[in-house]
């Protein structure tokens, strides 16, 4: 089965519209998002997102494959509701994250949590937990959301990030489905792995996960792909690596919509990077 994976479309629906186009074209047995799913919005973030959701509705209603989703950090919690609503009223759209899809004997899961960034909202946000990581610095008042609206937190937000698991702890308790081993599974993270080829930005600063650079190295899933860092591809002119002889690969969204393509019974053979613009 062939596997259309990407990441960090943040609304475009000329990037879905696209994704539609190249499943209607070639023989794609699933689609698979890793997050950042909607636009950033406006003034009234959740306003936005919950329309631009009619639209996302729309376009993956006429997909014409399953698709895989998952949050990334620009994709509000309080509108998490609503997605839900939408993956319940469309039956080939299932949820990435927390879940393992069997795709073809492949194993598929995912994870939106970022180590926490210098932008205001933490919906998606955790303490990364690694030793010697550093949360940035917080140049703006931090946030949240929900169903209702933004919500100011307290301080710098230390504490309310401290209140919830780190990525590491998070890390510790993956484990893979039942009877099946990690060479079975596919894991698709929004944040990248810390210090590697896929999570350099426009300012040369490494902003990945050190606890997820961590469990790649000690799981070596078959496959780990990364989403959230657009420019890194561009920036260190690499999309796959390895982690300890595990296979990893960078989306990169940037430009015309990129994505990888994958087949199950081949993956490390078969694995391409893409782009495609209508
Ligand atoms: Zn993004």
């Amino acid at each position: 089965m062939k596997l259309l994976i990407t990441s960090d479309v943040h609304g475009d629906w000329e990037k879905y519209a696209a994704i539609n186009d190249i499943v209607a074209r070639e023989d794609i047995g699933a689609v698979l998002n890793g997050g950042d799913l909607l636009a950033h919005g406006g003034t009234n973030r959740l306003k936005d997102q919950r329309k631009e959701l009619l639209i996302l509705e729309y376009m993956l209603k006429d997909c014409g494959c399953p698709v895989y989703l998952q949050c990334g950090n620009d994709d509000l919690l309080g509108v998490l509701p609503d997605i839900m609503g939408m993956i319940g009223r469309l039956p080939h759209v299932q949820r990435l994250d927390g879940h393992w899809n069997n795709l073809d004997g492949l194993y598929v899961s995912g994870y939106s949590f970022v180590p926490d960034s210098p932008f205001p909202t933490k919906d998606w946000c955790k303490l990364d937990g690694s030793p010697g990581w550093q949360r940035p610095p917080q140049p703006n008042p931090p946030k949240h959301s929900d169903p209702d609206g933004m919500v100011p937190i307290a301080g710098d937000g230390q504490a309310w990030l401290e209140n919830r698991s780190t990525i590491a702890h998070d890390m510790e308790r993956l484990m893979p489905p039942d009877g099946t081993d990690w060479n079975q599974c596919l894991m698709l993270f929004h944040a990248p792995p810390y210090n590697t080829d896929f999570d350099l930005t426009m300012f040369d600063m490494h902003v990945g996960s050190p606890a997820i650079g961590a469990f790649v190295a000690r799981r070596k899933p078959l496959l780990s792909v990364f989403g959230h860092i657009h420019e890194t591809v561009e920036m260190t002119g690499q999309w796959r690596g390895d982690i300890n002889g595990a296979l990893c690969a960078a989306i990169g969204q940037k430009g015309p919509l990129q994505y990888l393509m994958v087949d199950t019974t081949d993956v490390a053979g078969s694995l391409q990077r893409c782009s495609h613009s209508l």
